[in-house]
């Protein structure tokens, strides 16, 4: 399909009704660049997700991809004024609308991409190969968490992030759930684990299963203390400002993960010697590689059972 060549500019809805005219550029029939008309602020989160369609729609011919996350308001949003711009190069968007997973850069390369097992197949042009331990795949905050945690073991990790920047939708949470942390000791709130736990079965109908709760309490204050080692600051501990039933709520630095929580942990990752590679979004896994090495292994204990130490 060969679309008319021009810059179109359509005002795409973002996040919260905001109107952010937006400018697509054809050129020798194809989308060439998805841009702003204004300059946009370099923090603001539309100007990323510009950023990131951008690259991607030009990239691949494609608009069938997902959402930027946590900004899905502003992807449907600019999604929808590239839509009507093609519309207006006289184009159709069943031309540019491959089955979602199948539209990245790497997809043409592979052989019949409507048979599940070819996805799983190593792929033909490998570019650039990278060893590691531990791979990580999304810095939001538990990726972000499990860099620090595989970082402070020693190993040797990789985090691979689809946006061209960490947090993910977590950047935008205000604090996390604790039981007899230090710093409800330190404002004189009793815990009640055994209670909590009960309401939270209750208020669930008895759907979930009582031993992940009994886990996450008992574990919930040692997790909150692991992240003040590492760097994660909190400002009080309350109801959540008068609205819960327990004074569990621990608010970050700022009320938003995105200040107390996410740059002190990227810190901790990148001090640990984590690689994070950004606007990497990862397709498909070949697990086959692990589960064989998980069958060594398993072989080898069997083996070192087996045979009589020396
Ligand atoms: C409105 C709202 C308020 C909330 N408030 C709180 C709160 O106050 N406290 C709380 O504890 N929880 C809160 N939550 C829940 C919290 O946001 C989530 O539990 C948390 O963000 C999950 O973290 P995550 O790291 O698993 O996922 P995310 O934070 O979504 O991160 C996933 C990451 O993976 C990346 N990714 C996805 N696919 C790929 C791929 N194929 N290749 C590479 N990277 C990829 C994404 O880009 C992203 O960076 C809230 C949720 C909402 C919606």
């Amino acid at each position: 399909m060969t679309l008319k060549d021009g810059n179109y500019t359509v005002v795409a809805t973002v996040y919260q009704g905001e109107k952010l005219p937006v400018v697509i550029k054809i050129k020798h029939g194809k989308i060439s660049r998805v841009s702003s008309q204004n300059t946009l602020p370099e923090t603001s989160l539309n100007r990323q997700v510009l950023a990131t369609l951008s690259d991607e729609i030009c990239h691949t011919q494609n608009l069938n991809i997902d959402s930027v996350s946590g900004a899905s308001y502003s992807t449907s949003g600019i999604l929808t004024a590239v839509k009507t711009a093609v519309r207006q190069a006289g184009g159709k968007i069943k031309d540019l609308a491959e089955p979602r997973n199948l539209n990245r850069k790497d997809a043409s390369k592979r052989t019949n991409t409507s048979n599940y097992m070819n996805w799983r197949e190593t792929p033909k042009n490998v570019t650039r190969e990278l060893n590691t331990d531990i791979l990580i795949v999304g810095s939001g905050i538990s990726g972000l968490a499990a860099a620090v945690q595989s970082g402070e073991l020693g190993l040797k990790t990789i985090v691979i992030e689809k946006n061209a920047f960490v947090a993910g939708n977590g950047g935008g949470i205000e604090g996390i759930f604790g039981v007899e942390t230090q710093m409800q000791k330190a404002a004189g709130i009793q815990s009640e684990p055994e209670k909590i736990i009960a309401r939270e079965m209750e208020l669930a109908q008895y759907r979930p299963d009582g031993s992940f709760w009994v886990d996450l309490v008992q574990h919930s204050a040692e997790n909150i203390e692991w992240l003040v080692k590492n760097g994660v600051r909190f400002d009080r501990v309350d109801d959540y400002s008068g609205i819960c039933e327990f004074p569990t709520f621990h608010w970050f630095e700022g009320n938003v993960a995105s200040k107390g929580y996410v740059p002190y942990m990227k810190e901790r990752a990148d001090r640990y010697g984590v690689k994070f590679l950004l606007s990497t979004p990862a397709y498909n896994i070949c697990y086959k590689i692990i589960v064989l090495k998980a069958f060594m292994l398993k072989i080898k204990m069997v083996l070192s059972k087996l045979m009589p130490k020396q």
